[in-house]
């Protein structure tokens, strides 16, 4: 198990499937985590669910989308729990359809929402981080983003992009002790995935060799690891956790 003691971590969408797993896993290893959220029900209800397994996470109430509140909840987070010493960026959503049929709307949504997102949380962090000289920043992509998928040209976009920025990101701090690493996620047995009808997702799995779904737990022993002293020599790099379904 690494040992995460004393660090501050901010896991972006903690509430979801996969965040919520992440969340779990870093607090485990002792770190001190935090979550935003925009559905604030929803948010209060899974802090109270954290709380009596046993996990205690701040939540705070900040759109990804909002540059302003983004660095204002950095502030408020050196101030209730220390500077993030760990981020995790994970708050995603998808709008499908084919390109024929996609209004500006929906591509504007998932490009503010999976990669300007990114940039708000980010970029108010990167300058404590190197000044500090430890730091890391885990990109949560997905294998739509490697391999691409009918119906999903705006998700795919964001994906395949935040690993540039990964890989961009990794060079500029990689002599200040912070590293920058994506995960590209296959296809993980979250609400997400079970809403599809039964008999998709029976077509989805009968093209992952590994016969079955991921866990969102899974994610977060990736996660986990990345985020420990022991990886402090990877960095730029992206970690595919697929059940084999798209090799590279
Ligand atoms: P999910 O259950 O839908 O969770 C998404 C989370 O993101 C929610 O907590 C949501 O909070 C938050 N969020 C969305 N928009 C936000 C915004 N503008 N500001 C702040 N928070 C926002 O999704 P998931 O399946 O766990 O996926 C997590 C990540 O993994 C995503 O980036 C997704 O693309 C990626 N991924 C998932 C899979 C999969 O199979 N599930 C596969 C590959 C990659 P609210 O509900 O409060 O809005």
């Amino acid at each position: 198990m690494s040992n995460l003691n004393g660090k501050v971590a901010l896991v972006t969408g903690g509430t979801g499937g996969i965040g919520a797993a992440i969340c779990m896993k870093l607090a485990e290893s002792g770190a001190k985590v935090a979550t935003n959220y925009r559905n604030k029900e929803k948010a209060e209800a899974w802090q109270a669910e954290a709380k009596s397994k046993g996990f205690d996470i701040v939540i705070y109430q900040v759109d990804v989308t909002d540059y302003d509140g983004c660095v204002a909840m950095m502030k408020q987070i050196e101030a209730d729990l220390g500077p993030v010493d760990i981020l995790v960026n994970n708050a995603g959503i998808t709008k499908d359809t084919t390109l024929r049929k996609m209004t500006r709307d929906k591509w504007d949504a998932v490009m503010d929402i999976n990669l300007n997102g990114m940039y708000n949380v980010t970029q108010p962090l990167i300058e404590g981080m190197t000044s500090r000289g430890w730091g890391r920043i885990i990109n949560i992509s997905s294998i739509n983003g490697q391999k691409g998928q009918m119906g999903q040209t705006n998700y795919s976009a964001t994906k395949a992009g935040m690993h540039g920025f990964t890989m961009s990101l990794a060079q500029e701090v990689a002599r200040k002790g912070v590293t920058v690493n994506t995960v590209s996620p296959g296809y993980i047995a979250t609400d997400m995935v079970m809403a599809v009808p039964e008999e998709i997702r029976e077509k989805i799995i009968a093209q992952i060799p590994a016969g079955r779904l991921g866990t969102p737990e899974e994610i977060a022993e990736l996660v986990n690891f990345l985020a420990s002293d022991a990886a402090g020599f990877t960095t730029g790099a992206n970690y595919a956790m697929n059940g084999g379904q798209h090799m590279q």
